[in-house]
């Protein structure tokens, strides 16, 4: 089980090496080269990187994973790296880097879009300051505290007997299909959320919504929340421009281009379908 105490308390001195995710934009250095680590990509780990890489800036204490300090920096954009190093996207790096590295790679890129992305107070202007006590940018004139910014959406399995319903984004590509999602506005109930979204996508009403399990997606801050649902009543109609089509599926119908369950929610929804009506067979 992953685990990741998560801190804004620095160590006062660098006795040991930390774990250091480094961004340019949004992609993370690794290092070049992963053969020497069973072909996964690894974040750099140094004592105090900054001796090395004297333009890194906006660092932040992330917390200690197994007690080995974890930080966040970024580098200029326009810096040309050493040939040993290279950029890559978190997305690009499923399945090429451990599960632990990506989970604090995505805390990582959220840490430090929310530091770019307030250095303004919102409602006055003044320039922040990171408080230390808390994960938070404050404005030193009118008091107001900025944090990292979550947005929960909802991603949920439908079934009608042994059908499940899925559909095709318009966003991607011909013949990939994936479960429904969608943000949770102000002022809902995670559940509300599920019954408006499909209703809105796929003009159904649905019924027996029950929790699946989450995950954290950082592209670029959402918290994505699984349900299970059974379909109620209605006709499928596609009223929404996001979703081109949709439509129910059996278990042997289920089309190959679909997200993977290693690496996604969306995947494991899918293969809980599926187990659930394949184990009479
Ligand atoms: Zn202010």
């Amino acid at each position: 089980m992953f685990s990741f105490d998560s801190s804004v308390k620095e160590p006062e001195a660098f006795e040991q090496p930390a774990w250091w995710y480094l961004f340019q934009g949004h992609r993370l250095l690794v290092h070049a080269d992963p053969s020497e680590t069973n072909s996964l990509y690894q974040p750099f780990y140094e004592a105090d990187i900054r001796s090395n890489w004297p333009e890194i800036k906006r660092i932040h204490f992330l917390g200690a994973k197994d007690s080995t300090p974890c930080y966040v920096a970024e580098i200029d954009r326009d810096l040309t790296l050493p040939a040993e190093v290279k950029t890559m996207s978190l997305r690009r790096l499923f399945g090429q880097m451990s599960k632990t590295h990506l989970g604090i790679a995505g805390r990582a890129i959220q840490i430090l879009n929310w530091d770019r992305n307030h250095q303004y107070c919102g409602r006055c202007g003044t320039l922040t300051t990171i408080t230390d006590d808390d994960r938070a940018k404050e404005c030193p004139s009118c008091k107001l505290r900025a944090y990292p910014r979550l947005s929960p959406a909802v991603i949920m399995a439908v079934t009608h007997g042994e059908k499940l319903l899925l559909g095709r984004s318009s966003r991607h590509p011909q013949g990939f299909y994936s479960v429904l999602a969608g943000f949770a506005e102000p002022g809902e109930t995670l559940e509300e959320t599920v019954t408006r979204e499909v209703f809105e996508e796929v003009g159904l009403d649905v019924k027996n919504i029950r929790y699946f399990g989450s995950q954290p997606w950082p592209f670029p801050d959402s918290l994505m929340i699984g349900f299970t649902c059974e379909y109620a009543s209605g006709d499928i109609s596609l009223t929404d421009s996001e979703i081109s089509e949709a439509e129910w599926y059996s278990v042997d119908e289920i089309p190959a281009a679909r997200p993977p369950a290693e690496i996604s929610i969306a995947g494991q929804l899918i293969d809980w379908f599926i187990a659930n009506n394949t184990i009479d067979r």
